[in-house]
């Protein structure tokens, strides 16, 4: 797929902005490698001019756009590049990888009286998915969320959030500012073309639990009386600075689960192009309400993949569910 008219001029901007800078460097000192930049820089806006940036020079094919806006320099598609680029691209992806995997919460992690269970699979090497726990005080902080693109640029963007909600929710800001802070930064950090789906919420000892939904499928509250989906009318994280953001309030009773995913669960296809669905997650939900938070996540999960029956993921995965099981109430 190429690039949008409003992403060109986005990249165009950045490239301007860049030889600015290097000229500046130039004026200072006159090196080899800011020299050669330089070069590069004109020709990618020649590219532009010319009608033909984001086309491999090579085969004349789309270059992938997310490798553009990590790289608006980038001018042959990822077919086209020598194989020792290739393998130096690889080793950049396998330690994006590793980075990663090092931000996800440990697993078996429970506070406040809530038992956390989650599965977190990128489709690629990395996932532009993201899944955290942190426990403030007496208060149990969850999030999941899904960033615009895929691969190296959205691991980045993940990374980004993670970071910025650790050193947020400490401040102990009500629910609703903590997002819009979080939303402030995430449009002040990122590309105009870059945002995120975001469930942030609160839960405490008594079974209070707090959502803000920042565009995010509806999460689920698995309780006595059977599922329901917490709807909130929102939009992502990261369009507008000013946005506000409202919270849904609700109470857990003992062995109530909530269950947060991301659309690599509800939109897994079947090989014959159907969808998963939320109505079969749900469905899924209903009839398990003795098993444990893990127990759950591994049955989602084989349900999904008996239904893929072979059929490739294409998406990112996470899936968390949380079950609200206090000290001293033996789990029935
Ligand atoms: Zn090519």
């Amino acid at each position: 797929m190429g690039i949008q008219v409003t992403d060109l001029h986005m990249l165009r901007d950045q490239l301007v902005v860049r030889r600015q800078k290097l000229e500046t460097a130039v004026a200072r000192s006159e090196t080899a490698n800011l020299l050669q930049l330089l070069e590069q820089v004109d020709r990618a806006l020649e590219r532009v001019d010319h009608g033909n940036y984001g086309i491999c020079e090579v085969c004349k094919t789309s270059v992938e756009a997310e490798r553009l806006f990590a790289d608006p320099l980038t001018a042959i598609c990822l077919d086209c590049l020598k194989p020792s680029e290739q393998r130096a691209l690889e080793q950049d992806l396998h330690l994006a990888a590793r980075i990663q995997a090092g931000l996800l919460p440990k697993k078996g992690f429970s506070a406040a009286g809530w038992k956390v269970a989650y599965h977190y699979e990128p489709a690629g090497q990395v996932s532009g998915d993201y899944c955290d726990l942190v426990q403030n005080g007496k208060d149990l902080y969850f999030m999941v969320g899904d960033v615009s693109g895929k691969g190296v640029a959205a691991a980045m963007l993940m990374s980004n959030l993670h970071a910025m909600f650790r050193v947020l929710i400490p401040m102990g800001l009500p629910l609703e500012q903590l997002v819009e802070r979080a939303n402030r930064l995430f449009c002040e950090s990122t590309l105009p073309t870059q945002y995120a789906t975001l469930i942030v919420g609160k839960a405490d000892e008594f079974g209070n639990v707090e959502i803000c939904n920042g565009g995010h499928p509806a999460p689920f509250h698995a309780g006595q009386h059977g599922v329901k989906a917490i709807e909130a009318a929102t939009v992502p994280v990261g369009l507008f600075c000013d946005q506000k953001f409202s919270t849904t309030s609700l109470r857990a009773v003992p062995g109530d689960s909530l269950v947060i995913y991301t659309d690599g669960i509800s939109e897994a296809e079947s090989p014959d192009g159907a969808e998963y669905g939320v109505a079969a997650l749900e469905k899924l939900l209903a009839g398990c309400r003795e098993l444990a938070s893990h127990e759950l996540v591994e049955k989602c999960l084989k349900e999904v993949l008996a239904f893929r029956a072979g059929s490739p993921r294409l998406d990112d995965q996470a899936l968390m569910v949380l079950q609200f099981v206090p000290e001293g109430v033996a789990q029935s």
